[in-house]
C-alpha cells in the first residue's frame, strides 16, 4: 500500500515550479543605466570595460551629428548622420530624446531601447545630463550615475592629454562640464573615477544591485501567499 503513482508526478510537477519560482526571483526585466559625467571624467573607458567585461550589458549606440575622431567607428561609437538625417530621425520620432550637447545633436534610439528592454538586458547609456533627465522621466526605473574625475585638475589634464579635440574644443567642453557637476543632485549614485578599474567595479556593482529592487521582484510578491 503505498502512495498513488500520481504523488511522485504531482511531487516533480511542483519541484519544476519551485525551480521556475526561484529563477524568477530577481529576474529583472531589463533596467536601463544612465552614465553621465563632464567630458575627460573617464565615462568612455568606463562603459566599454563595463559592456566587456559583463554578460547582461549591452551598449546604447547614440546618432550624432558629430564628426568621428580618427579612431571612431560608424556603428562602434556612435552612428554618424549629418543634420538633415538627424532633424528626419527627430520628426519621424525615432529618439527616445535627443540633445545639443557642445554643438552638436545627439540622440537615443527608441526602438533599440525598447527592444532590449523586453530582451531584459542591463542598457548601458553615455549620454549628457539633459538626455539623462529626459530618459528617468520617460523610464522612473532607469538607474543614474554620475561619474567624476577625483578633482578639476586631472579633468582639465586628461581632456588634453587624451588629444582627440581641437583647442577652442577642449575650453568650450571644460566650460560646460562646470555646469553639468552642478547637476550630479539630480543622480542617484556617484562613482569618483580615481582609478579605471576601481570604478569599472563600482558600476557593475551598481548594475547587479538593480535586480534586488523590490520594484523588479513584483511577481515574486503577486502569489506569495497562495503559494502556500
Ligand atoms: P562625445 O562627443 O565626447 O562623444 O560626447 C559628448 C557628450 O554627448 C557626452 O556628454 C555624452 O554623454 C553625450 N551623449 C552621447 N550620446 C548622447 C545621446 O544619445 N543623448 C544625449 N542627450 N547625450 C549624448
Amino acid at each position: 500500500m503505498g502512495s498513488s503513482p500520481a504523488f511522485p508526478i504531482f511531487f516533480f510537477v511542483w519541484i519544476l515550479e519551485l525551480n521556475k519560482r526561484l529563477n524568477n526571483l530577481g529576474k529583472s526585466l531589463g533596467n536601463i543605466i544612465i552614465i553621465s559625467a563632464p567630458s575627460g571624467a573617464g565615462k568612455t573607458a568606463i562603459c566599454n570595460a563595463v559592456v566587456r567585461s559583463s554578460r547582461n550589458v549591452v551598449y546604447s549606440v547614440s546618432y550624432t551629428t558629430r564628426r568621428p575622431r580618427i579612431d571612431e567607428k560608424n556603428g562602434g561609437e556612435y552612428f554618424f548622420v549629418n543634420r538633415t538625417e538627424f532633424k528626419k530621425m527627430v520628426e519621424e520620432g525615432k529618439f527616445a530624446e535627443w540633445a545639443k550637447v557642445h554643438g552638436n545633436y545627439y540622440g537615443t534610439s527608441k526602438v533599440f531601447l525598447d527592444k532590449m528592454l523586453k530582451m531584459e538586458k542591463n542598457i548601458l547609456m553615455d549620454i549628457d545630463v539633459q538626455g539623462g533627465i529626459s530618459i528617468k522621466k520617460q523610464y522612473p526605473g532607469a538607474c543614474m550615475i554620475f561619474i567624476m574625475p577625483p578633482d578639476l585638475k586631472t579633468l582639465k589634464e586628461r581632456l588634453v592629454s587624451r588629444n582627440k579635440d581641437h583647442k577652442e574644443i577642449i575650453k568650450m567642453r571644460l566650460g560646460n562640464a562646470v555646469e553639468e557637476v552642478k547637476s550630479v543632485q539630480k543622480y542617484e549614485y556617484l562613482v569618483i573615477n580615481e582609478k579605471l578599474d576601481k570604478a569599472v567595479v563600482a558600476v557593475k556593482i551598481i548594475i547587479k544591485s538593480l535586480k534586488y529592487k523590490i520594484q523588479k521582484n513584483k511577481k515574486y510578491f503577486n502569489d506569495f501567499f497562495d503559494r502556500g
